[in-house]
């Protein structure tokens, strides 16, 4: 069975490139170059170079002893916290920015929900020289105000989307009118799996690094590169499509995306696609999304704004079918527990996204000789807020 996307950019049923005309050219030009561009040697030596020398990589892979003790199974962690600007996302933007630059763009756009992905586009701007608009709705620019402040600071304009709920749809279909208005010399940096093909095995490729370390520094650790179970998060898919590539092919090795239970799977408050969604058009690609029965796209809960989406990238709805990847959830209890958990046993507050990857962890029967990598996505700073609001600690 082939994981890869095919010529028309389809995985299975899945992806696709469904845009309106006047965006056809751009996202052209990209679907033609952008194979040659970024398995150039000379890209790949740059990408590789600033991946060390900027990021940080590779990540560690931790072995958590008090961890593994509580779960009756070797776990380790794959430390992409540890990252510049602390989370996977800087992984993609440095990718795309290499990119944008071999198609001779001077100016960057990007769109942002909480924040995440609009500080990992502006830090690469600001390394690059490159102009940088991030379109943000009016509603998460307040809720998310450090997020902003920093993107300002990092010399990105951070542009107000006042239509509709003024979120992150808003935001994208602003970003998507600038880039039909300036094709030529602006780049759209998407920040996850998601978006018309290319963008969904682009993001892939620049973010599998996480999964060609991870094999690498088993075969160290172990003598064997295949764990007996990946586990990741899943908001659009981009930490877990990285995490899980090198390994799509080798059947032995359990994969696990954990998506967001909200407040529970029946509750009408959730963010669990798998669990919960149909086939449909979300963001320029046919993928799973939660949606009535009339089509209309349903407004996500998660307690962590990084799974707050309504789709998933369409790789991850076709492992879903095909059964490659099982899908777990968490709850926002389960997730903060997890989080609260890793904290107290192994001294590392992780990200709130990464929590619901740990929460997964109980709900999988476990061999004690089972080696198990979780994903840790990104550290908890951003999550301050959140954790104390929780309170329970
Ligand atoms: C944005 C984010 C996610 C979710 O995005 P994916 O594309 O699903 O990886 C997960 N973890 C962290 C720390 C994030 O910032």
């Amino acid at each position: 069975m082939s994981f890869q996307v095919d010529k028309r950019g389809y995985y299975g049923q899945f992806g696709g490139a469904y845009i309106p005309e006047m965006l056809y050219p751009n996202v052209e030009e990209l679907r033609e170059k952008y194979l040659d561009i970024i398995y150039d040697p000379v890209f790949q030596k740059e990408f590789d170079n600033l991946l060390k020398d900027y990021v940080g990589r590779p990540t560690p892979l931790y072995k958590a002893n008090r961890l593994s003790e509580k779960y009756k199974a070797t776990v380790y962690l794959k430390r992409e916290d540890l990252c510049h600007t602390g989370a996977h996302k800087i992984n993609n933007t440095i990718g795309q920015i290499l990119l944008a630059k071999r198609l001779g763009k001077q100016k960057i756009i990007a769109e942002t929900g909480a924040g995440q992905h609009g500080v990992a586009t502006a830090t690469v701007c600001a390394l690059m020289g490159m102009e940088c608009r991030v379109y943000m709705g009016k509603l998460d620019m307040e809720r998310q105000r450090p997020n902003v402040e920093r993107m300002r600071i990092l010399g990105t304009k951070v542009i107000p989307a006042l239509s509709g709920n003024m979120t992150l749809k808003d935001a994208t279909n602003e970003a998507m009118r600038h880039w039909i208005n300036h094709p030529t010399d602006t780049h759209y940096i998407i920040g996850s799996v998601v978006g018309p093909h290319p963008y969904p095995d682009m993001v892939t490729r620049f973010q599998s690094v996480i999964s060609s370390e991870i094999k690498e520094q088993l075969q160290r650790e172990i003598g064997n590169p295949y764990p007996d179970y990946v586990l990741a998060c899943v908001g659009g898919g981009s930490n877990a499509a990285g995490a899980f590539y090198h390994f799509l092919s080798d059947d032995h090795v359990n994969l696990i995306g954990a998506e967001a239970a909200g407040l529970g799977i029946d509750s009408g408050e959730s963010a669990a696609t798998t669990a919960l969604g149909k086939p449909g058009v979300l963001h320029g690609s046919k993928t799973l999304l939660m949606q009535t029965s009339d089509g209309q796209v349903v407004e996500p809960y998660s307690i962590s704004a990084g799974l707050d989406y309504p789709g998933i990238g369409p790789l991850h709805a076709h492992l879903f079918e095909t059964g490659r990847v099982q899908f777990l959830n968490a709850t926002d209890d389960e997730a903060m527990n997890a989080g609260i958990e890793l904290s107290r046993l192994e001294g590392i507050i992780p990200a709130i996204e990464s929590a619901h990857a740990l929460a997964v962890l109980g709900k999988i029967a476990l061999d004690p000789d089972d080696v198990v990598v979780i994903n840790l996505s990104g550290r908890g700073d951003k999550d301050l807020e959140t954790y104390i609001r929780w309170g329970k600690y």
